[in-house]
């Protein structure tokens, strides 16, 4: 685990809420992409070094439709950046966390992605990702 790589935010509206964060942030969402696989329809914030993402659901059995159903809006996972995600799995189920993803997946803003169940990791919804070279 390198470093941060984003915090990901469920957001019942994109419009809305992208409206809402480039008031709070001072800059407008840099990339907004639609991962079907996941049912989701991101958009990406800079914060100097740190990035923000924001999720809505384009179905209502997404991940995320569930997600804002149990809890609302808010904090959906925090994601790691790393540098071979296959080791850092590898690595992370033999210490006993639960994988949510047997192998990696094509994610949002060109990434290899697994994610941690939040009940092996202190309720927390753990993204692993891994940049895909160009
Ligand atoms: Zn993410």
């Amino acid at each position: 685990m390198r470093k941060i790589e984003h915090i990901g935010i469920a957001v019942a509206n994109l419009a809305a809420s992208n409206a809402l964060f480039e008031k709070l942030l001072g800059s407008p969402a840099y990339k907004t992409e639609e991962v079907a696989s996941e049912g989701v329809r991101t958009s990406f914030f800079k914060s100097g070094p740190n990035k923000i993402e924001l999720l809505e659901a384009t179905h209502p059995d997404s991940p995320i439709a569930k997600f804002l159903e149990r809890k609302g809006e808010g904090i959906h996972h925090i994601a790691f950046d790393v540098e071979d995600i296959r080791a850092e799995m590898a690595r992370l189920r033999e210490e006993g966390f639960t994988l949510l993803n047997e192998e990696p997946k094509r994610g949002a803003d060109n990434k290899w992605v697994a994610f941690l169940h939040p009940k092996s990791a202190g309720g927390v919804l753990v993204e692993l990702c891994q940049e895909i070279p160009d």
